[in-house]
């Protein structure tokens, strides 16, 4: 898109001058002139009354009346698609049903057919698949052309992809190859009904407040999602989709080629597929506090998570932080110890099926997320719940002697 100033009808009036939020607009020999700042905002084109400042499109482009159809990237390794995929399909599905639009996975690889009756039972209505032998290895060149001439082809209204390090690295080469915008991380989707754009919310300002950004004018609509923040589809086996199988064009991805797969070396700590977190906060007071976390989370079956106070204090390693800069995490239950419930941390676990507090401070905001609370010394309260644990267990396993007997 780029601005046009039409010289003969500006009369240098200044409006748009006086309009332009970024300072970006000037006066150059009586006639407007965009600077460097200009963010194609399009204030200047309202505030021109002589209609001589416009927005122009340039051919290809997408515009939001072409395009149609919600897409989830359909995100493979070795023909496993991670869980983050059935979460945006799960998404997807709602946000496609609002906009009465067709849900589509997009699956790139090669040898991946396996993977279309999945996609289909968990939502999609269509699976556009690429499979070739040069989409076999994650590539971002070969996979954003290929990418980027089906979108071009096709024009989806909204594109969603995880926040993985696949993700990440991909959205942005596309969205700039298909003149678009992209929201990265994003906390929550939803559709402005009014106006049918992709309302995108995640943590802006370091996290101090949640924006809620729209593209109104590019499409696809792009944003991507940590894993874990959405609800996973259900599979319907029953369920039926489309297959349609796109044929990979001949020039992709000349700038690159993958010479070798180094597997990453795995954190010890699997705090995305924990079912029972018990997260250590600043009240924990040191490292050796963090052995009374590591006991409660042992006798619950789970493992310990973090806050970055805590992490930052260095009681404890990066791998355990929950949060924004951390993991995000939804396990059935979480217990925060001496947590403060700060948003940077809340927006990394509040998905959690139920969360409990112990905080000596009744005011603490983790009591605002929490589905219990325990207002105490956690050095009082995390005892007697190990220890309530230990009789529980005691009498259940007597009790489940005397049935034997
Ligand atoms: C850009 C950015 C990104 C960030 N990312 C993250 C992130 O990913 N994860 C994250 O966690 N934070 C993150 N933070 C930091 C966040 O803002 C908070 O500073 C941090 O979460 C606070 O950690 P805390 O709750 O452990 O510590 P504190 O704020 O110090 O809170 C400690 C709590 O423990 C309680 N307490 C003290 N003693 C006891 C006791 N004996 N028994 C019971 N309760 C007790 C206190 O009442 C208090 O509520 C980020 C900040 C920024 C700016």
């Amino acid at each position: 898109m780029a601005l046009i100033i039409d010289k003969n009808l500006c009369t240098g009036c200044g409006s748009c001058v006086d309009a332009c939020p970024f300072g970006a607009m000037e006066l150059h020999d009586g006639v407007a002139v965009a600077g460097d700042g200009c963010t194609l905002c399009g204030a200047c084109v309202d505030a021109c009354p002589e209609s001589a400042i416009g927005l122009d499109e340039p051919a290809g482009e997408q515009t939001a009346q072409a395009a149609s159809g919600v897409w989830v990237f359909a995100e493979q390794r070795q023909g496993q698609a991670p869980e983050v995929v059935a979460e945006l399909l799960g998404q997807g599905r709602k946000l496609a049903d609002e906009l009465r639009a067709e849900l589509a996975a997009v699956l790139l690889g090669h040898g991946v057919e396996g993977l279309v009756a999945p996609l289909m039972s968990q939502g999609a209505d269509v699976v556009y698949l690429i499979d070739d032998p040069r989409l076999a290895r994650f590539n971002d060149d070969a996979y954003a052309d290929a990418l980027a001439a089906l979108v071009r082809d096709r024009r989806p209204e909204v594109l969603l992809a995880g926040a993985t390090a696949i993700g990440r690295s991909l959205m942005p080469r596309l969205a700039t190859a298909v003149a678009t915008g992209l929201t990265a991380d994003c906390t929550g989707l939803a559709i402005d009904r009014e106006r049918g754009l992709l309302l995108q919310t995640r943590p802006a300002f370091g996290g101090n407040i949640m924006a809620t950004i729209v593209c109104p004018q590019a499409r696809p609509q792009m944003a991507t999602v940590r894993p874990r923040v959405m609800k996973a589809a259900q599979p319907d086996a029953a369920r039926r989709g489309r297959l349609e199988r796109v044929t990979l064009s001949s020039d992709v991805g000349g700038g690159s080629a993958v010479l070798e797969i180094v597997a990453e070396i795995e954190d010890q700590v699997n705090l995305t597929g924990a079912e029972v977190i018990v997260c250590g906060g600043r009240g924990v007071g040191s490292a050796e506090g963090f052995e009374l976390v590591r006991q409660l989370a042992r006798e619950l079956g789970g493992v310990v998570g973090a806050t970055r106070g805590a992490v930052d204090s260095g009681w404890i390693g990066h791998a355990h932080q929950v949060g924004q800069t951390g993991r995000t995490v939804a396990p059935r239950l979480y217990i925060g110890l001496g947590v403060a419930g700060a948003v940077q941390h809340l927006v990394g676990m509040q998905s959690s099926d139920t969360i409990v507090a112990v905080n000596k401070d009744p005011q603490a905001a983790i009591f605002q997320a929490a589905h219990y609370g325990v207002v105490g010394d956690l050095f009082e309260v995390v005892p007697a719940m190990i220890a309530r644990l230990r009789q529980r267990r005691g009498q259940d396993q007597a009790s489940a002697a005397d049935q034997k007997c």
